[in-house]
């Protein structure tokens, strides 16, 4: 029988429990009582005795499995249209060709349309906070602002600033830089922090090739002075890199163009990074700004595979990107595993010392590590007593190959259960979603 989910905190329900802890490893839990109370917080998680559990007013989840919501990195809003179509295409050519006219018509109208019924599929996979690009256009992205309010996902959003190779034809590049650079304040004076920080702006300069050093110098500097993120992609394609060093002849590498922009610091989220040299990892590093690993895009437009292993020895801050359209699928599960799998394929063909990391590393990637990006860590990325309830249940029952009566040696520990997750998730997998223990619409 499905039990009935609870709706809004406060709320105490019994379940299976599965996270990772901050200092490494997961807990894992057969049977304990979780309780969030009025303001969303998780207020407590104990052992479920009798006692506690007779008192009435607790929903019991078992065999589902409480988890920490996902935290998705990267992704566009406008594009999920296009999501799955345009494989085999390099970069530019696809942007070109399938995303900026998607971008061109994503009005009001089609904001409408198209936002809440995205934030939906990503709470449906899981993802109780998303990074995302909107369009160029400002009153699309109020519209994609109150859809996340009214929905209830956390959500970081930001409208794309391009004052060159962009879809706005209409307009000479001096005035779309004034005009992007005002736009984009007043988003962030609307949103950033709204709803006691569940949404946040973040300035998006799309990238170096679409960005004059000047518009990137000054969404960083308005980034920094209002606390807002920064986002934009680094070093995704080589013929992308090639373009870089023709525009901006006097950077050292790609990452520095950003660098001398001031972007480089903590709240930065940079996309992809998979080209980088060991200077840039350094630097990166160094600087404190976040990687967003987009593994399923990287593998669909054929752009790279990424070194994981050796930036996350360097101590790069990364968490995990969907980013839909260049990536098929909204699901960060799907996404752990094409992060899998291109780190074994690196590792067959002799290129990377080590095979894919076990499953519960790449959820603490998923979580934690894009709480970190996001410098959310004292606040949400794992089930804690003290942080915000922000959650996701699943029922592992639908990942068996067999279902649950073909499978009777079935080993269902949490090393078991996490690894089918990432490779055999399924469409009702995740069976609920919360954000600080209010309940999303799927
Ligand atoms: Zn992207």
């Amino acid at each position: 029988m499905t039990p009935a989910l609870p709706q809004r905190p406060p709320f105490a329900i019994r379940t299976r429990l599965l996270t990772p802890h901050a200092h490494g490893g997961i807990r894992w839990e057969d049977d304990v009582l979780v309780r969030v109370d009025e303001g969303g917080v998780i207020g407590s998680i104990s052992q479920a005795s009798p006692d506690a559990v007779d008192a009435g007013d607790v929903v019991d989840l078992r065999p589902w499995v409480l988890m920490p919501g996902l935290i998705d990195l990267h992704a566009h809003l406008p594009q999920l249209p296009n999501a799955g179509v345009g494989a085999g295409l390099h970069l530019l050519a696809w942007l070109e060709r399938y995303i900026f006219p998607l971008e061109r018509e994503f009005d009001e109208a089609t904001a409408e349309r198209v936002a809440p019924a995205a934030f939906r599929a990503f709470a449906r996979a899981g993802t109780t906070t998303l990074v995302a690009y909107g369009a160029i256009w400002q009153p699309s992205l109020d519209t994609c602002f109150r859809a996340a309010e009214a929905h209830g996902i956390r959500a970081v959003l930001g409208k794309v600033m391009m004052d060159r190779l962009s879809y706005d034809i209409e307009r000479e590049p001096e005035e779309v830089l004034e005009l992007s650079i005002r736009q984009s304040m007043e988003l962030c004076e609307t949103w950033h922090g709204a709803d006691d920080g569940r949404l946040a702006y973040a300035f998006s300069p799309r990238f170096a090739v679409s960005c004059s050093a000047e518009m990137l110098a000054e969404s960083a500097r308005l980034a920094g002075e209002t606390g807002a993120y920064w986002q934009t992609h680094l070093s995704e394609d080589v013929n992308e890199l090639a373009e870089v060093a023709r525009l901006f002849p006097d950077a050292t590498d790609y990452t520095d163009v950003y660098d001398r922009a001031g972007g480089l610091r903590p709240g930065a989220i940079l996309a992809h990074a998979i080209h980088l040299s060991d200077r840039e990892i350094d630097r990166l590093a160094e600087s404190g700004a976040a990687i967003a690993h987009c593994p399923a895009s990287n593998l669909f437009l054929a752009s790279g595979a990424m070194p994981l292993g050796r930036y996350l020895q360097a101590g790069l801050s990364v968490g995990l990107g969907s980013d839909v359209a260049a990536g098929p699928d909204v699901s960060l599960f799907g996404v752990m595993r094409a992060g899998a799998y291109t780190q074994n394929g690196l590792h067959s063909l002799g290129l990377a010392a080590h095979p894919a990391m076990p499953p519960a590393e790449w959820l603490r990637l998923a979580t934690l590590g894009g709480a970190r990006a996001l410098g959310l860590e004292e606040r949400i990325g794992s089930v804690e007593a003290g942080k915000e309830a922000d959650l996701i249940v699943v029922d592992p029952a639908t990942t068996l190959p067999l279902g649950d009566d073909g499978s009777p040696d079935r080993h269902d520990g949490p090393d078991e259960i996490l690894s089918r997750l990432i490779y055999r998730i399924q469409p009702d997998t995740v069976r609920g979603a919360w954000v600080r223990g209010r309940l999303l619409a799927t």
